[in-house]
């Protein structure tokens, strides 16, 4: 179910409306440094610019390029429902190219911090765009298990309403006998049983971001996905390095089977956990500068 499709046709006249109203503004400005006085000296930095030349050549330089552009997603949208039956929902800062999406509340109960955290993440990054990249979108889902909520800070708020751990229900080393700790959990009836997994594995399907960060608490430390893509451990060092947590090693408190990155890696999508330090409160001043150092990664690479 599409519930917030754009025509490809609108698309395409969006980006031709966006490169002609560059190339209008790429006329103003070569009208502009024409106008420049011939005294005093000319700035050296203009003097290099192509488009100050004794005969310019305009119509090379505002040849519109149609590049692919990224459809650009609602400000907030609904992805699909919870086994509850509650709306899961996802919230856009930013138009560029890449996508990073930053999904907190895989577990809600005791795990809640992390819904309050990319909830403040989101806040700032809404406030405060100048902070991203302009080639970069930010894509927050801050709870994804929204009937855990619910519960509380409780056991069963790790579980959706059909009692199903949310981050063994995914497609790469599912397994029907999954634990958490020392205890059984249920990991669904098969990968992507439940709606909440088959929805956001459906949005990274359709927006393919370039990184998927996941917010557990409270093992300190980040985790990068493995499922043979080989493509996570520089997103889980490049977040463990801006905020000081570990990130050189797998998760091996225990076996985890048919988790969230691990499926992600397995499309060739940088994935990391980051599990908090605590299960109470969170560093919000650590975590943005580490969701901003993953965006110079992806602005670089
Ligand atoms: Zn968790």
């Amino acid at each position: 179910m599409h519930t917030f499709s754009l025509s490809h046709a609108n698309t395409l006249s969006n980006a031709w409306r966006l490169a002609l109203a560059r190339a209008r503004w790429l006329v103003v400005l070569v009208l502009l440094a024409a106008c420049q006085p011939a005294e005093p000296a000319p700035l050296p930095t203009l003097a290099r610019l192509p488009s100050v030349t004794p005969q310019p050549t305009p119509t090379h330089t505002v040849t519109p390029q149609p590049t692919p552009t990224r459809e650009i997603l609602p400000a907030q949208f609904s992805f699909g429902k919870s086994a509850g039956g509650l709306e899961l929902q996802a919230f856009r800062v930013g138009t560029g190219e890449r996508l990073l999406m930053v999904v907190g509340g895989v577990h809600a109960g005791y795990e809640a911090n992390t819904i309050q955290l990319v909830r403040r993440l989101y806040d700032h990054a809404l406030a405060n765009p100048q902070e991203l990249p302009d080639a970069l979108t930010l894509l927050f889902v801050p709870v994804l298990n929204v009937d855990g909520i619910a519960a509380g800070r409780d056991a069963r708020g790790r579980l959706n309403a059909n009692g199903v751990d949310l981050n063994r229900n995914w497609g790469c080393g599912w397994s029907a006998e999954a634990y958490f700790g020392e205890k059984r959990v249920n990991s669904g009836s098969a990968p992507f049983s439940e709606p909440e997994t088959l929805a956001l594995g459906g949005l990274i399907e359709r927006v393919r971001p370039s990184a998927v960060l996941f917010y557990h608490a409270a093992a300190r430390g980040v985790f990068a996905g493995n499922c043979g893509g080989m493509v996570s451990q520089p997103l889980a060092e490049v977040y463990g390095r801006a905020i000081g947590y570990p990130y050189d090693s797998a998760f091996s408190k225990y076996a985890v089977t048919g988790t969230a990155p691990a499926w992600v890696d397995s499309l060739g999508i940088p994935a990391a956990d980051v599990e908090l330090a605590s299960a109470e409160g969170f560093d919000f001043v650590g975590h943005w500068r580490a969701l901003r150092a993953v965006m110079a990664w992806l602005d670089e690479n």
